[in-house]
């Protein structure tokens, strides 16, 4: 199977009536990874595939709106569909906060602490870590497969780049937190910021993510478009998209 991913969520901080935080599903050949785990992308995830079909978690990092899914999803691995050795793949502070909750993690979650310039194999994925410009220890993600590449932000400001993880990225999905008046005020992105990051890391196509409920997402899109120098997209919930080599 192609290299694609499968909107599970896109709202940014917080949800947006019956919208769902970050996630999403990255699939290659019969490899299914749930990236981010915002609050409402376990309920999607489900739309897409058999929970026994994930292959592992990939989380960003330690702010709730990209991760608290999980613990539920723990006691589905724990009692409900038991599994052992799930691969889960987050910075320190992630299984730190995951453990004060649930106690221990084992045997369902293999969890292995990853960190800025980090690689991690999951089945036909390859993931690469990049240290972004957002409070704590936020981890922006290249993911390999099937020939092609995936970029994805995570939430950023602008002392980071795209460029970061690397050349020809086909796909870019990149935060767009901030309606423009907000620039600068916080560790986040406007679109038009994210539009002009793309184009100067070659990125080939843009899918802005994470827009603040309330932040219009056409005017998003046009600013974006016009700093990227072509077509931009919104992501939206169950969105698939393709990345070819
Ligand atoms: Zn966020
Ligand atoms: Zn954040």
């Amino acid at each position: 199977m192609t290299l694609s991913v499968t909107v599970l969520g896109c709202s940014g901080s917080y949800a947006a009536p019956g919208g769902a935080c970050s996630g999403y599903l990255v699939r290659a050949g019969e490899t299914a990874v749930w990236v981010d785990a915002g609050p409402g992308t376990l309920a999607n995830l489900q739309r897409h595939l058999d929970l026994d079909e994930l292959d592992g978690v990939v989380l960003s990092h330690a702010h709730p709106d990209h991760w608290v899914d999980v613990l539920p999803f723990h006691n589905v691995v724990r009692y409900i569909k038991p599994r052992t050795g799930l691969p889960v793949i987050s910075p320190v502070r992630v299984r730190e906060l995951a453990a004060e909750v649930n106690g221990d993690l084992g045997p369902g979650f293999d969890w292995q602490v990853v960190a800025d310039g980090g690689v991690t194999h999951i089945g036909a994925l390859t993931f690469r870590f990049s240290r972004t410009d957002h409070p704590g220890e936020t981890l922006a993600v290249r993911v390999d497969g099937d020939g092609a590449s995936l970029g994805y932000s995570a939430d950023t400001g602008p002392g980071w780049s795209l460029a970061e993880l690397g050349p020809g990225l086909g796909l870019a999905l990149c935060e767009a937190t901030l309606a423009p008046e907000w620039a600068g005020t916080v560790q986040h992105l406007t679109a038009a910021q994210a539009g002009a990051d793309a184009r100067a890391a070659g990125v080939r196509q843009l899918v802005l993510t994470h827009l603040q409920p309330g932040v219009d997402a056409d005017r998003s899109r046009a600013d974006a478009t016009e700093a990227f120098g072509a077509p931009v997209g919104v992501a939206a919930i169950d969105d698939h998209h393709e990345v070819h080599p």
